[in-house]
């Protein structure tokens, strides 16, 4: 195989279709192949991700963030409408906001990170996709929560791999409006857990809308999705004073 076929993603247009019910356009395709090749390239000065196998990225990066906007819960319904404002906390190399950015594309989309040099890499990689809906926001998500433009301004949240749930709560339900839904992307999860989860949420305004269990298409790895929906505005004091991180 040279080494062009080897970076080229698979498209597993079947798997999207029978999952989630939903498969991308030829220009989707094309900008995940964009967007792989940008965080391949990145990779080279940063350290943004272990996962740089073709079917891999595929799975781990692509699928795996998709795969937590549509909930089973609603019968498959995506959570995501035309017209939603979303932030994703701790976004990392861009996951899951520019899979979803570009499944997405008339949402408004926040990549925040509190790293700035992930920052200046996602602002290259937005221009270079050439990618509207998307913009990026640097800071740590407790600070950004006490912004009077971001406080309750968002529809939906998106944290992956960022802090244990109850930190992600903190972090997230202040900046949602009221109705509006924190997605948790967790690995294994336990119903304690989701009791310990409780006490938690209530001074937050939230409260569990499900959680849900599923494998992953091609590696049958074990993951939970965590739906949070905010039903009354979060007091004041929340979030926690600022915490160090990395
Ligand atoms: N969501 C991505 C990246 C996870 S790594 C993925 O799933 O691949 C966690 C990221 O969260 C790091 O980039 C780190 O800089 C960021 N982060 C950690 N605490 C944060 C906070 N309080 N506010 C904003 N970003 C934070």
């Amino acid at each position: 195989m040279s080494e062009l076929e080897l970076l080229m993603l698979p498209e597993m247009v079947h798997i999207w279709q029978q999952t989630l019910g939903w498969q991308p356009t030829a220009q989707q395709q094309q900008l995940f192949q964009q967007l792989y090749e940008g965080i391949l390239e990145g990779n080279q000065q940063l350290n943004l991700t272990r996962i740089t196998e073709p079917v891999e990225f595929w799975e781990k990066h692509l699928w795996d963030s998709l795969r937590g906007v549509w909930s089973q819960e609603s019968e498959g319904k995506c959570e995501i409408s035309p017209t939603s404002k979303i932030i994703d906390i701790g976004t990392g190399a861009g996951f899951p906001g520019f899979p979803v950015a570009i499944a997405f594309p008339d949402t408004a989309i926040t990549l925040l990170d509190s790293t700035r040099k992930k920052i200046t890499f996602l602002e290259t990689l937005i221009t270079k996709l050439g990618l509207e809906n998307a913009t990026t926001l640097n800071g740590r998500a407790e600070a950004i929560a006490k912004q009077p433009q971001h406080r309750q301004a968002y529809d939906i949240a998106l944290l992956r791999a960022v802090a244990p749930a109850s930190i992600c709560a903190e972090y997230s339900l202040p900046l949602l409006k009221k109705g509006g839904l924190a997605i948790l992307y967790r690995g294994h999860w336990t119903d304690e857990e989701t009791e310990d989860l409780k006490p938690v949420l209530e001074p937050l305004g939230a409260e569990i809308a499900s959680v849900e269990g599923f494998t992953t298409p091609i590696s049958n790895s074990i993951r939970h999705c965590l739906y949070l929906r905010k039903v009354s505005a979060t007091e004041v004091k929340t979030p926690r004073p600022l915490r160090k991180v990395n």
